[in-house]
């Protein structure tokens, strides 16, 4: 491609709107540009990248048996009232309505349409296990939009579904699923990790997802530092640390806090470690009150706690609402004396020694509280966010929590959708059967942010080679004779060995030229100019590197496709 045809409208200043590096350079480098929040139109080179990555992936996909379809972006109401989703899903879905005022929304993902096609075509276990794919827009009114195509309103998903005769075909279908996905992702010259992830309210099945490490990701990750394990924050097992207990149990004492009601405020007041006193959140689930301790110094997973109380809706009560549960305020509420209130405790609660809580009266709160002496928990449970340092759940190492960006996700969703919509086949005994689903998606249009995360120096993208728009760039320093024709000559013979070239023909000065090339990113740059050509030479500059390497003029093609062929 000649770049004085290509439309690439290149900016040198950082546009405001944009905050992390991806968003930037993909705006800079005239890769999208924005049509309102979320919503963007790629321009040709950031096209190219998004079908280099569709690419790799369908190939993945295709390798693994899988087969591609396109379902449709609107979708009837019907289908997503079968499965009880067209409430559940929430403001996140865009719904429209017909000139006959019938409902539809815009795809946000296709459980419910690939259902309702397999339910009507599947009959028999020969016609299992099977897995169909598409690549196409998805549409989520996400409540912030941002960092670009990371989290956009409208994006591009590789979405795969599985049909299995049973869980242990689904096991199968779940494996080759996960291999394709690390396939693909180091196709794409990713480093992504695969971490644990929560299943949600739909049970006790397993998930994976796929995280680019990168400062700018919107998830946390735990690691931990000497086994495998690896997990989302949100799902993240809590290791169990016992705590010393040197200490002996003190009688309890009720002290003066006017005022003093948060744990930063209570701790300072009473010169006391936040870890040495308890956190009491009150809580209601699906309207029965709750009563929730966890150690000064953590926070609530309340993933880890909606799941276990399998509750519809877990909020905090309301200030107004507080008199009908408790006789305090809050800040001043805690366990001792508590009653008619179910407690739930984090298990580091129950080895704390002489703590602080509230003493249920406006302005008091109690020292030297031992759990099992002065009061009795409900129950004791994992229920804190780990924490950097904390104990690996596995083995005795300690988890690190790092930022990831979620690019992929996978799913056993089970017979969720099948009993729901009715998707069932006849066995071998002639017996009617949920089909067992699994689920699979990919931000095509998120990995390409996350790869330029990963990718980027001051000067701009860092193409991995597999992704970049073009792998070389020509740049025609000058507009002398030979160093036209050179360029030129390179040019056709590199795009003819199936090269994918860019020349940079512009009328442009070579400063113009040279940052363009580092801001888009192209894995190889050649400059030929007449300075080089004299010696019968042009250079050649590895992006990532900064290498320079002359390359003889005689025998430049093969020299470029061997400079070529040893970039990652
Ligand atoms: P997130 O937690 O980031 O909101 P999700 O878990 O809701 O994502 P999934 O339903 O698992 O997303 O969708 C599959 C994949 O689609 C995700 O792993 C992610 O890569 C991508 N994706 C989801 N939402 C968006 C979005 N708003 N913009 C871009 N890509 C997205
Ligand atoms: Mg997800």
């Amino acid at each position: 491609m000649r770049m004085s045809n290509l439309y690439l409208p290149t900016l040198k200043e950082t546009p405001a709107e944009a905050e992390v590096a991806s968003h930037q350079l993909m705006l800079r480098a005239g890769m999208m540009r924005t049509l309102t929040a979320g919503v963007y139109t790629y321009l040709p080179l950031g096209w190219r990248v998004i079908r280099k990555v569709e690419d790799i992936v369908r190939k993945a996909m295709d390798e693994s048996g899988a087969q591609e379809l396109l379902m449709p972006i609107i979708h009837t109401a019907d289908l997503w009232k079968e499965s009880g989703r067209w409430e559940e899903f929430g403001p996140l879905m865009i719904k429209f309505q017909d000139r006959k005022g019938r409902d539809y929304c815009l795809g946000p993902t296709h459980e419910e349409v690939v259902t309702a096609l397999v339910r009507n075509e599947i009959r028999s276990y020969k016609d299992l296990p099977l897995n169909l794919y598409q690549i196409q827009t998805k549409v989520r009114d996400e409540i912030r939009p941002r960092f670009g195509v990371m989290r956009g309103r409208e994006f591009i998903m590789k979405d795969a579904y599985s049909f299995d005769v049973d869980y242990e075909g689904l096991d199968k279908s779940y494996r080759i699923m996960y291999d394709a996905y690390m396939k693909a992702f180091t196709g794409c010259g990713l480093d992504v990790r695969a971490v644990e992830a929560d299943t949600g309210a739909m049970g006790g099945s397993e998930s994976h997802e796929f995280m680019v490490l990168a400062d700018a990701g919107e998830d946390r990750i735990a690691f931990c530092n000497s086994c495998s394990y690896a997990a989302n924050v949100e799902k993240a097992l809590a290791g169990e640390k016992k705590i010393r207990q040197d200490e002996e149990p003190l009688p309890v004492e009720e002290v003066h806090t006017p005022g003093q009601k948060t744990i930063e405020e209570v701790s300072e007041f009473l010169m006391v470690d936040p870890a040495k006193t308890i956190k009491a959140l009150a809580l209601l689930a699906d309207g029965e009150p709750l009563l929730v301790l966890i150690a000064g110094d953590d926070q609530l997973n309340e993933v880890k706690l909606a799941n276990y109380l399998a509750a519809k809706e877990v909020t905090a009560i309301e200030d107004e609402d507080f008199e009908k549960y408790f006789q305090s305020s809050p800040g001043f509420i805690g366990p001792v004396g508590l009653e008619g209130v179910r407690i739930l405790a984090d298990l580091r609660v129950k080895d704390m020694v002489n703590a602080v809580t509230g003493a249920n009266k406006i302005d008091y709160h109690l020292k030297n509280v031992n759990p099992g002496r002065d009061f009795t928990a409900d129950e004791y449970l994992d229920l804190r966010i780990v924490k950097n340092g904390d104990l690996c759940p596995k083995c005795s190492g300690k988890l690190e929590i790092k930022s990831g960006i979620e690019v992929g996700h996978i799913f056993k969703l089970g017979t969720k959708y099948s009993e729901s919509m009715g998707a069932t086949y006849l066995d071998e005994n002639g017996k009617e059967q949920f089909i067992v689903m699994g689920c699979y998606g990919i931000g095509i249009s998120r990995l390409v942010a996350a790869a330029i995360e990963q990718n980027n120096d001051d000067k701009g993208i860092i193409w991995p080679k597999a992704i970049a728009p073009y792998q070389v760039i020509i740049l025609a320093l000058g507009n002398d004779e030979e160093t036209i024709r050179v360029s030129e000559e390179l040019y056709s013979e590199l795009t003819a060995r199936g090269v994918e070239t860019l020349l940079d023909d512009r009328k442009e000065r070579p400063g113009v030229k040279f940052n363009d090339a580092d801001l888009i990113g192209i894995p190889l740059r050649i400059t030929v100019g007449a300075r080089s050509l004299q010696n019968n030479q042009i250079e050649a500059r590895v992006r990532r590197s900064g290498e320079e390497i002359q390359v003889k003029l005689d025998d430049a093609i093969e020299g470029i496709i061997e400079i070529l062929e040893r970039i990652e």
